[in-house]
């Protein structure tokens, strides 16, 4: 390794998809990496599990009695690590001093003030956390600028895009005429349409290729995270939204494709493992073993495309709408879906009312100027979309 000392990291969502590959990486290289801090929203016992195993600093549970609950088992254990609570904590072990590292694997708009938090504070971040970027947008990217923060992206189709640029981001604009973002398609690429309203929670988080949190696994099969990945990817490679393009490729391979000026087309393949760009983004610009099987192009399945049909996933498509409105209207279009994914899961949303929630809150939800220039702004419209969202649902049957 290039650092004298063990990097320190924090995990924001540690007991989440994306955090458990996070500490699975971590778990290989003991002499580069020492975790600092772990937090988590709900489930005592799996964080309980990893302060054990990774004797962090700090852990974070935001909800109070949680958090309570958590420090008199640790205590009985004889652990030193200090809980803490209260969602303003969350920041705190992204910024604090002490850290070199932030994994961003929360999910949500939950995420965006700790992220920004590490950003503003110089640090390496690791972003999975995609809604944040999202509602963040210009704010987020200034964050980084001005904090000195080396931001890496984590989604795959980005960390995918980021490996066949250079490093230096001033070559980028001169380099790309546009990207290619790749889509599984999810479970229901080959789903009659007419029968979408039977969907169920469990069918939806069905995922034929990779196995993630249950919001992501209902976005995948809406292809609202490929619609909030074209925004995410506008905002990391400095994207017009003509530019950025997505096609259906069902073994999930290839995982994004630079075309450039000239025509010639770079890509980033592998076997679909999140272990892959955590590990990218923890190295980076060195490359460590991840875990990740070897891709055997000879034994695996064909690569295969297809376009995506606009009356098969209408969500995709919001991106574009969204990224040619008003400043603010991403956050929008992000507001409307956490809500509505969150009432489809508990079941007072059909799947095919996503769409309708989604569609009519973006369109009625005007940003007002001045709301996207600092956080308490974007949260303020993030929970004015919120209510409207909710009202849309709740005038609906599921
Ligand atoms: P998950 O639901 O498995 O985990 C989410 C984590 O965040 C958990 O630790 C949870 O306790 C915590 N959390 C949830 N709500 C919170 C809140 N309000 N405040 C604080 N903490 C909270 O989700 P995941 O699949 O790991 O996804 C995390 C993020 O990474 C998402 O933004 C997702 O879009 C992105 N991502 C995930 C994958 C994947 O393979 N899972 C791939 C690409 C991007
Ligand atoms: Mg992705």
């Amino acid at each position: 390794s290039s650092y004298s000392r063990p990097q320190r990291i924090t995990v924001l969502g540690s007991t989440g998809s994306i955090g458990v590959n996070t500490l699975d990486v971590l778990s290989r290289h003991p002499e580069r990496y020492e975790v600092f801090a772990l937090s988590a929203m709900s489930r005592v016992d799996a964080l309980l599990a990893q302060c054990l195993q990774w004797r962090p600093r700090f852990a974070v549970m935001p909800a109070r009695a949680l958090a309570q609950d958590l420090r008199l088992k640790l205590r009985e254990q004889g652990s030193k690590t200090e809980v803490l609570d209260g969602a303003e904590s969350l920041s705190e072990i992204a910024a604090h001093p002490d850290v070199d590292m932030v994994m961003g694997a929360i999910v949500g708009a939950a995420g965006l003030a700790p992220c920004l938090a590490a950003a503003r504070a110089g640090k390496r971040l690791l972003l999975a956390n995609k809604e944040a970027i999202v509602v963040g947008g210009k704010l987020f990217m200034q964050a980084v600028e001005q904090g000195g923060a080396t931001l890496l992206p984590i989604d795959s189709e980005h960390s995918a895009i980021f490996q066949c640029l250079p490093e230096d981001r001033k070559t980028w604009p001169q380099r790309i005429d546009h990207i290619v973002l790749t889509a599984s398609g999810g479970p229901f690429r080959q789903r009659d349409p007419a029968t979408l309203a039977e969907i169920t929670p469990e069918q939806a988080c069905a995922h034929p290729n990779w196995v993630m949190g249950r919001k992501i696994s209902v976005d995948s099969a809406t292809m609202m995270n490929k619609a909030l990945e074209v925004i995410e990817a506008r905002w990391l490679f400095g994207l017009a939204p003509e530019q950025i393009k997505v096609i259906i490729h069902p073994q999930s391979i290839i995982h994004s494709m630079v075309v450039c000026r000239d025509k010639s087309v770079l890509a980033q393949l592998g076997t679909p493992d999140m272990r892959v760009p955590i590990a990218y983004g923890l190295s980076f610009p060195e490359r460590i073993e991840a875990g990740a099987s070897r891709l055997d192009l000879l034994s695996g399945p064909s690569l295969s495309f297809e376009d995506a049909d606009e009356r098969r996933f209408p969500g995709l498509y919001l991106s574009w709408q969204a990224l040619r409105g008003p400043e603010g209207a991403t956050a929008v279009l992000n507001a409307a879906n956490e809500e509505a994914v969150e009432a489809f899961l508990t079941g007072r949303l059909r799947f095919d009312q996503i769409h309708r929630i989604n569609c009519e809150s973006l369109e009625a939800i005007q940003p007002e100027a001045g709301e996207c220039g600092a956080v308490a702004g974007l949260l303020g419209l993030d929970a004015r979309a919120r209510r409207h969202a909710q009202g849309l649902i709740a005038g609906l049957v599921a």
